[in-house]
Parts: C-alpha cells; sequence; structure tokens
C-alpha cells in the first residue's frame, strides 16, 4: 500500500492535480464524499477521511430516517480512497476522483461498507467456484431538457435509430472519451426505444472493477450531460408512456486458462451450459424477489417492470427472450446470462454482492432452475404462469422489501447491519411516496366524489 500511496502522489504531482474528490455511496445510492486538496492526500490514504456513521441512512430525500441504526452519538467511519480507482477527471479542472471502502477506527473494514461486503464476498467466492466472475453493467440512460419548466425528452429519436446517436453525437463522443480516459472501456454505443434514451455497454471485467465501472459511469453521465445542459438521468421510469431504462448484469466465469466455465456443449436443455451455470441461475430465480429489492429499489422503479415492456415482469429464465429475469445470451456468443431486474437507482456494490451470493446458494444447494422458458411471459394467461411455477416480480417495493426481509441469506452475506438499514431507508422512502396526493388524483378523486 505504501508504494500504491506513492505512486499516486507522483500521479498528482506530474498532472497538477489540486483537488480530489473521494467519494462513496450510501443505501439510497446517493454518492457522499469530500473534496480534499492535495497536501492532504497522504494522509486521507493513509488513515481515511471521517464522516458522521449517520450519513449512510439518509434517504432520496436526503433527510434523516427516524429510528436511524447509526445516530449522531455513533461516532465516525473513515472514507479510505482505494489507489485502484484514482482516476484524473478529464472534464474537471486540476480534479481527480477515488473511490472509498469505509473502515473503522481500527482501519478495519467497517460493518456498514457496501463495497467491502463485496470484496470480503468475492476473497472467499472464487476459491469455491474455482474461477474469476466476470461482470458487465448496461445502463440505460435518457437524455432530458428542461422547456418551460417541464422536463422533456431531449431528442425525438426512434429504437437503433442511428438518428438517435448522430443528434447527441457531441455528448455521445465526449461521454465516452471521459470514460476511456478514466480507465473504462466502452464496447457499443445505441439509441434505444425511448427518445433520447441511449444505452452505452461497457466492456466486462472482473466483479470488482466493474462495479467500480458502473458507478464511474453513472456520475460521468450526470456530469457531461450538466456540461451539454442537459439532464441525463439512470431513474427507472421517466415518463409513463416511454421505456423505462434497465441495468442489466452480464455475468460470467473464466478459469485460470481463460476457459468459460459456463459453458458445456454437451449439456442435455440444449443451451450449450454448464451445470454450475444452472445452478447459479436457480440461485439467482430462488431469490429473485429479494435480488429485486436490493437491484430495484425506489418507489419508481415498479412502474418499469410492467408485462410486454421488455423489462422483467415475472421470474423465470430463458434465452433471446427479453420478458424473463435471467436471461441467456444467444448461442453464437460467449455464455453468459443477464439479471434483468435492475435499474440505476440501485447500489450496485450491494448489487453485485447478492447476485453472486444468490449464485452461490444455487451452486452449493444444486438449485435447478426449471425448464428455459421460451415464449413472452407476458402473452401467457394466468393459469398457464401457475402451472409452469412462475411467479410475478414483486409488484411494489413495498412487497419486494417483505421478500427481503426474509432472506437470512442475503442478510448474512451483506451483514445484517446492512440489510437491516438498508430496508429501513427504502421503507421510509416508501412511506413518504405513499403519502403523497398526486395532481392525477386530486383531479380523478374530487370530481368522482
Ligand atoms: N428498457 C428495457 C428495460 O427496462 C430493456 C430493453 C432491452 O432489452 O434493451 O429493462
Ligand atoms: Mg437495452
Ligand atoms: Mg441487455
Amino acid at each position: 500500500r505504501c508504494l500504491e500511496i506513492e505512486n499516486i502522489l507522483k500521479l498528482v504531482e506530474e498532472n497538477n492535480i489540486e483537488f480530489i474528490r473521494v467519494e462513496f455511496l450510501d443505501y439510497s445510492n446517493v454518492t457522499r464524499g469530500r473534496t480534499i486538496r492535495k497536501s492532504n492526500l497522504r494522509e486521507a490514504m493513509e488513515k481515511g477521511v471521517n464522516f458522521s456513521t449517520a450519513i449512510m441512512s439518509f434517504d432520496v430525500f436526503d433527510t434523516y430516517i427516524p429510528d436511524p441504526m447509526y445516530g449522531a452519538e455513533d461516532g465516525d467511519f473513515f472514507a479510505l480512497p482505494d489507489p485502484q480507482t484514482f482516476a484524473i477527471l478529464p472534464h474537471r479542472k486540476n480534479t481527480a476522483r477515488m473511490l472509498c471502502d469505509l473502515v473503522d477506527e481500527n482501519g478495519n473494514l467497517w460493518k456498514g461498507c457496501p463495497r467491502g461486503a463485496l470484496k470480503r464476498l468475492l476473497n472467499k467466492v472464487e476459491q469455491v467456484l474455482g474461477g474469476t466472475l466476470h461482470m458487465a453493467y448496461e445502463q440505460e440512460a435518457y437524455l432530458l431538457k428542461e422547456v418551460d419548466g417541464n422536463r422533456v425528452t431531449a431528442d425525438n429519436s426512434h429504437c437503433f435509430s442511428s438518428v438517435g446517436v448522430d443528434i447527441q453525437e457531441r455528448f455521445v463522443q465526449d461521454f465516452v472519451f471521459t470514460l476511456e480516459e478514466m480507465g473504462v472501456t466502452t464496447e457499443q454505443i445505441s439509441s434505444e426505444y425511448g427518445p433520447g434514451q441511449l444505452e452505452i455497454n461497457l466492456k466486462y471485467t472482473n466483479a470488482l472493477k466493474a462495479t467500480d465501472d458502473q458507478v464511474t459511469f453513472a456520475h460521468t453521465f450526470k456530469q457531461i450531460a450538466r456540461d451539454h445542459d442537459m439532464i441525463g438521468t439512470l431513474m427507472p421510469k421517466p415518463f409513463s408512456h416511454l421505456a423505462g431504462s434497465g441495468l442489466h448484469t452480464h455475468i460470467s466465469l473464466f478459469n485460470e486458462h481463460g476457459e468459460n466455465l459456463f459453458k458445456e456443449i454437451t449439456d442435455q436443455k440444449g443451451l450449450d451450459m454448464s451445470e454450475e451455470a444452472y445452478y447459479f441461475i436457480g440461485g439467482l430465480l430462488k431469490h429473485g424477489k429479494s435480488l429485486i429489492a436490493i437491484g430495484a429499489p425506489s418507489y419508481n422503479s415498479y412502474k418499469r417492470m410492467l408485462p410486454g415492456s421488455w423489462a422483467p415482469a415475472h421470474i423465470c429464465y430463458g434465452t433471446a427472450n427479453r420478458s424473463v429475469l435471467v436471461r441467456i445470451l444467444e448461442k453464437r456468443r460467449e455464455r453468459r446470462f443477464e439479471f434483468r431486474g435492475a435499474d440505476g437507482t440501485c447500489n450496485p456494490y450491494l448489487l453485485s454482492t447478492c447476485l453472486i451470493a444468490a449464485g452461490l446458494d444455487g451452486i452449493q444447494n444444486k438449485i435447478d432452475p426449471g425448464d428455459p422458458i421460451l415464449e413472452d411471459v407476458s402473452q401467457m394467461d394466468e393459469f398457464e404462469r401457475k402451472e409452469k411455477g412462475i411467479e410475478w416480480v414483486p409488484r411494489t417495493l413495498s412487497d419486494a422489501l417483505d421478500s427481503l426481509a426474509e432472506d437470512t441469506i442475503l442478510a448474512d452475506t451483506i451483514g445484517r447491519e446492512i440489510w437491516t438499514e438498508f430496508i429501513k431507508v427504502k421503507r421510509n422512502e416508501w412511506n413518504k411516496f405513499c403519502q403523497y396526493v398526486t395532481d392525477n388524483e386530486l383531479k380523478l378523486y374530487s370530481d368522482m366524489y
């Protein structure tokens, strides 16, 4: 670590960096942090930067929830910048950023740290799996502009039309080059189904870096959009009549010879997948509802996952079928699958951790995922779905949290403290939204009654 610290200090000197943003994510996936002067960087990297433990329990309204686990009296944790995440911000003056692990006053990983939970799991899981997990996050996002105080899509492009990418070319290039200079590799850019909606695919890498990359993606998307006088948003369902934005998570497993351990051409089910891959999927389906609580943890998330929307509305798996929760990619590509149940409001460290833990449960307990579903699940009638044992995804945040509250395997993986506090913070969000009386409600009910 000493050597790493010296290297970072050298980079800071050589590149005239004056300010370093030290950042971490709270349970609502809001970025918290401070900007420190370069003269303080050595100390920050050696000891960490102190924060009140209470700030982890703020909700999305930026208010302190009633009855938090970490109160004003519970002291501090220390955000310890990880040298591996040092990136110069090419779009900002003399500024770099570092992502942090949260440690306690003895320098040990703090029990409330989401990135720490992922690191802890990865340390033991790869031995059990006999390989390295590869992940790639695939985010969809809208570009908006404000007209007369209303937020509308920034353009009127159509799905996969090259017009959409063309109209936003200046933004897209600026964004992609910025990510690349920050060490995040992009693969392709498409105009998504909604007007002004884009998808930019990141290259797969090890699970920790892939998750850090998603954090970088999310921050940078919003920053560059703002620089171009737009609002970039990962919000799951900005408009009820337009496509939602998902965050699909790709998972694969490779051994040290670079062989794909999820591939097996003698597969009985005919999908060229190994037994391990099926069991992994079995675990994802078994924990499906609580994974959705972690991956889609906002009031707005549940407006996205509707039948016929290409976002999953049911818990099952299939190939080349966009209505399922876990989709295996076409045979012509390397064997991997994507979890389609998450969106950009989740804390990606918690999501990666829980997806891997669920998969591991599947492998260790040989959970059979059953047969793949090849037809559009939303076209089946309720009876047919019942016969096939296909359940709905939770219909609200509250239902999803009820499932998570029963999931002791995920609780033990992320740690009981994070689990308890996450559920509390998110229940608070649900309760607050339920108390709002909307304009539509007022109009309808006051006419009728
Ligand atoms: N927008 C869809 C979602 O919310 C996904 C569309 C696609 O498969 O690219 O998940
Ligand atoms: Mg897409
Ligand atoms: Mg996808």
